[in-house]
């Protein structure tokens, strides 16, 4: 049977351990980057230039506000054409 104080030194001990994991944890997560922490793609305001998506081939127009990474998307089998238009009025 163990005394009080060392009942009292066994649970100190399991509590730091938790604390010790808890933490460990903590800091893995963050550094892995699997948190909401994770840095992203630099994002481009491009809304007051008018830069247009333009399908040739079906005349679809994809107003571009935002651009992320450069890359051109597909429509009809063919890549869109980027298209700089000023706006109306
Ligand atoms: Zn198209």
């Amino acid at each position: 049977m163990p005394t009080l104080q060392q009942s009292f030194l066994i649970v100190t001990a399991l509590l730091l351990a938790l604390l010790i994991w808890r933490v460990g944890t903590a800091m893995l997560r963050s550094v892995s980057g699997s948190g909401f922490d994770r840095t992203k793609p630099e994002v481009e305001d491009v809304e007051e230039l008018d830069v247009f998506l333009v399908c040739h081939e079906c005349g679809t127009e994809l107003h571009v506000t935002r651009l992320g990474e450069l890359q051109v998307p597909r429509h009809c089998g063919e890549s869109l054409q980027v298209v700089r238009r000023p706006a109306v009025g």
